[in-house]
């Protein structure tokens, strides 16, 4: 499933840079995630990189509204980074 930022961000600016999938921006008045765009960095790392920079514990959670298996998740970033060879 893709991850959600919670109100308990603090807009520390950390985990927007490490997205390897470019889908973290900043939202309304804090950061949010693209649905359409995470990938729970399935096909980059082992594990989701914005939980692991965030420096506030639970603040990226997984979205219950937006759960994905792991085969979902490998198409959506087949999709974001190979659709051109295709
Ligand atoms: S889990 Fe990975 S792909 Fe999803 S928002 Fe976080 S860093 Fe980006
Ligand atoms: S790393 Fe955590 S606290 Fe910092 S901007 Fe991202 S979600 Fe917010």
């Amino acid at each position: 499933m893709a991850l959600l930022i919670t109100k308990k961000c603090i807009n520390c600016d950390m985990c927007e840079p490490e997205c390897p999938n470019e889908a973290i921006s900043m939202g309304d008045s804090i950061y949010q995630i693209n649905t359409d765009r995470c990938t729970e960095c399935v096909g980059h790392y082992e594990t989701p990189t914005c939980q692991k920079v965030c420096p506030i514990p639970n603040t990226i959670i997984s979205d219950p509204a937006h759960q994905e298996n792991e085969e979902q998740l490998w198409d959506k970033f087949v999709q974001l980074h190979h659709a051109h060879k295709l």
